[in-house]
């Protein structure tokens, strides 16, 4: 046998080894892994109506500190743009640079009176459905749509078929804010047609501190039970969670929920901020039940403080994801220091985005009937409020 010859045989016995064969098995899953998309599950979209966008923001809110701050934390004043088309840049300069493959963009609906009638002096913001749809189809590379829906309007299943036929896979509620008892029975319809139509429901939980609160009980997680109790799969945004000095603790009510509850999920939303730290330290402590149905958010603008979080990852990697000037690409690394990162994003898009194709656009083509009975087609063109 010639060296040659030697060679090949050598190369072709080596090639054969089950050892090498799972060495490649081995690097290919690595590659894998690496290359599995990402989702932050929780961005919110802002305006102040400055560029035709329709959103609406208070004064309660403009004139505080936490506004003024991020004004300028994220340079939104600048010439020769409005402050929402400024916001909208900045967004996707962020999420691209942010490591993550997709950032659901989040609306957020109005306050309705017991008519179902937008009522404006209890809304402290309003982003509209309709401007979610066109920023997200402007970047439906980086983005997906989340529209807000309050189940109290009038046309509450309309606009939830609409959004639908849009290309959404989730809808947010903020009770809290919005007033919307959402435990209330008259909401049973409503849910049972996001079940049908497969619409993932998130739902703000936990105590609020960046927007005038309507009723901090509506935030309760037991609340969530209706939407549940009707098939729904529900994202519980912020996990219960609350600062030390926040009362009730809603905590343990959202933990209990997901032992009776597969289809219940929570975001770690506003999680990487100093005032959490507390219930961070609670969420791990439960890995098996807790930490794996957890789904990454950022809850963008809000920007994470890894200083917080020195005591547990260490002050040396504390402050070397402070240093990171991206709010997104932050918080991403100080949940990935806490055990909550990447695998956190990966099981948010696999749960709104895996095995589907989701398409996103600002024009509708409706089918004629959906599973809720609502015919379709005729309000499709109109502005969302
Ligand atoms: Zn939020």
């Amino acid at each position: 046998m010639s060296n040659t010859q030697d060679r090949r045989s050598f190369l072709a016995g080596v090639l054969a080894s089950p050892w090498l064969a799972g060495a490649f098995r081995k690097s290919a899953s690595a590659e894998e892994i690496r290359q599995r998309p990402t989702l932050d599950i929780h961005a919110h979209l802002f305006g102040l109506g400055d560029a035709d966008t329709g959103c609406r923001i208070s004064e309660a809110i403009t004139d505080g500190k936490a506004f003024r701050i991020l004004m300028e934390a994220l340079y939104l004043r600048v010439p020769g743009m409005t402050v929402d088309e400024r916001y909208e840049e900045v967004l996707v300069g962020q999420v691209k640079g942010s490591g993550l493959t997709k950032a659901a963009v989040l609306g957020q609906d109005a306050v309705y009176d017991r008519h179902g009638k937008v009522d404006w002096d209890r809304t402290s913001f309003y982003v509209p459905n309709d401007y979610i749809f066109i920023v997200a189809a402007r970047h439906s590379e980086i983005m997906i749509p989340c529209p807000s829906i309050n189940p109290n309007r009038a046309d509450a299943i309309e606009e939830l078929v609409r959004c639908r036929e849009k290309g959404a896979r989730l809808l947010k509620i903020h009770p809290p804010t919005q007033g919307v008892d959402v435990a209330d029975l008259k909401h049973t319809k409503f849910f049972r047609c996001c079940s049908e139509l497969d619409m993932i429901v998130l739902v703000h939980t936990g105590h609020e501190h960046s927007a005038p609160v309507i009723d901090k009980n509506l935030a309760a997680p037991h609340r969530l039970e209706l939407a549940l109790e009707q098939g729904c799969t529900v994202v519980a945004c912020h996990a219960g969670t609350g600062w030390i000095s926040d009362s009730p603790d809603q905590l343990p009510e959202f933990v209990s929920l997901l032992k009776r509850y597969p289809k219940l999920w929570g975001d770690t939303a506003v999680l990487g901020t100093a005032q959490r730290v507390r219930d961070v330290e609670r969420l791990l402590e439960n890995k098996e039940l807790v930490c794996s149905r957890l789904l990454h958010g950022s809850d963008f603008p809000f920007p994470a403080a890894p200083g917080a979080f020195a005591a547990r990852i260490g002050e040396a990697a504390a402050n070397h994801i402070a240093a990171e000037a991206n709010f997104l690409k932050r918080d991403f690394d100080l949940k990935e220091a806490l055990g909550i990162g990447r695998v956190s994003a990966e099981r948010g898009y696999e749960l709104v985005l895996g095995g589907s194709t989701v398409r996103c656009s600002a024009t509708s083509s409706a089918p004629a009937i959906n599973p809720c009975g609502i015919i379709l087609g005729r309000r499709s063109k109109r502005r969302n409020r």
